[in-house]
């Protein structure tokens, strides 16, 4: 088959099986977010690519490898969204809903990043993403981790998985961290990888979160953020753990989580699977920066996001099918009659499917695979006589019932 047929690498196609659990992931954590009184909202999956550049920091794989960047016939940069978060805030901004704060938003929908496919990567993926923003004390932090985990538990995933988390500590902590981590990295120049050498004057905690396995080897030994938290940052940090006991949330403190991107400070969490792949299946933090960077007021707010590709790799979901009830003309004369009649039940809220093409007894072997629950077959006389013949596949029994009648069986 010609390539142009296949889709791009990296992408696929979701067809009606794989598209309906997609469907049931949104819909069972929409039911979750409800409770936590989170709304829906979209943003463009096109933005200005400063409204990224400027966010994620031009030290981020995200940024330097990873966006789909053209030019528009006006000449503006334009990237398709890489993540939820900046474009959220840019919204949050350029809407000037400050004083609706706080807000608790959610959103879904497909995320591009030209990255490396394997299995449970792809360039178009699929995101739920959650953003509290203007959460003010440390209680927001695990009020949105425990919604986190209330997803997964409701999507039975969550004993798969490990909470792991860690704090960022304030700006303070985080730039006497720089310095030191710097002078560590430093000492090892010339055996980081290229890309962890132009990280370092720019972003030294950037290289603790490099893929690159000699990367990895040397940041094993690097000092911990911990040692400089200073106290503010230190407290903070216990009672988002006090407040995750309260609710039972249990965690695993990983002093090397820190997430890929700039704007992060204080809470950062990832949920990882227990087994196989340690790519994670949720992550999230607080970004109390990033509505000043974007040219905004100071704003705390936190968030996170999952992948639903990454989910289904951990559970196989076997959603039941609805039944169909098939409606099928006898003859070629009774196809008008039976598309009234299909129009009519509709009107009624009933699911029906028309049958025509093909014998009837191969119509029927069909409707029997589908696991159709009735036929109705419709001959000369059933249009005009109000009286129509229905056959229950289940029981087997036949039946002849009129309008009003069949309207109360199929609804059942
Ligand atoms: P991130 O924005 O990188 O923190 O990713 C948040 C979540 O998105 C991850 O935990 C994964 O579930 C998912 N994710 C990230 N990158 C990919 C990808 N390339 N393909 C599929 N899922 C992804």
């Amino acid at each position: 088959m010609s390539k142009k047929l296949q889709p791009l690498r990296g992408t696929k196609d979701l067809l009606p099986p794989e598209f309906a659990v997609h469907e049931f992931i949104i819909k069972t954590a929409k039911e979750i977010a409800n409770l936590y009184g989170y709304e829906a909202m979209s943003t463009p999956i096109m933005e200005y690519t400063s409204v990224f550049d400027r966010t994620l920091g031009d030290t981020s794989d995200v940024i330097n490898k990873e966006m789909y960047t053209f030019l528009s016939k006006g000449n503006d940069s334009i990237s398709l969204r890489p993540e939820f978060t900046a474009g959220i805030m840019r919204s949050f901004i350029s809407n000037g809903l400050y004083h609706e704060l706080p807000l608790k938003l959610f959103t879904y929908g497909p995320i591009f990043r030209y990255s490396k496919p394997q299995q449970g990567r792809y360039r178009q993926f699929h995101q739920l993403n959650f953003e509290y923003i203007g959460a003010e004390g440390t209680y927001t932090d695990a009020e949105i981790i425990k919604l986190a985990q209330d997803i997964l538990s409701k999507l039975e995933i969550l004993q798969h998985t490990t909470l792991e988390i860690n704090s960022l500590g304030c700006n303070e902590s985080r730039s006497a961290y720089h310095k030191v981590l710097y002078e560590y990295f430093l000492s090892y120049k010339t055996s980081l990888s290229e890309d962890s050498i132009k990280r370092l004057d720019k972003n030294p905690m950037r290289i603790l979160d490099s893929k690159d396995e000699g990367d990895k080897k040397i940041s094993q030994g690097a000092p911990l953020i911990s040692n400089y938290y200073t106290d503010s940052s230190k407290k903070y940090f216990d009672e988002v753990l006090k407040y995750l006991d309260l609710l039972n949330v249990k965690y695993v403190i990983n002093p090397r989580l820190v997430r890929g991107l700039d704007y992060y400070c204080h809470t950062a969490f990832e949920y990882v699977p227990k087994s196989g792949s340690q790519s994670s299946i949720l992550g999230g933090g607080r970004y109390d920066g990033l509505a000043k960077i974007m040219g905004g007021h100071d704003t705390k707010a936190i968030g996170f996001a999952f992948g639903i590709e990454r989910l289904t790799l951990l559970k196989e979901y076997m959603l039941p099918k609805i039944r169909p009830t098939i409606l099928m003309p006898i003859t070629e004369d009774t196809l008008a009659n039976s598309l009234v009649l299909t129009d009519k039940l509709r009107a009624e809220n009933i699911s029906v499917k028309l049958s025509v093409s093909s014998k009837v007894g191969k119509r029927i072997q069909k409707a029997l695979e589908e696991n159709a629950k009735y036929i109705i077959f419709i001959g000369e006389d059933e249009v005009n006589n109000n009286n129509f013949k229905i056959k229950d596949l289940d029981s087997k029994k036949e039946l002849f019932v009129n309008f009003s009648e069949l309207v109360s069986l199929l609804r059942l």
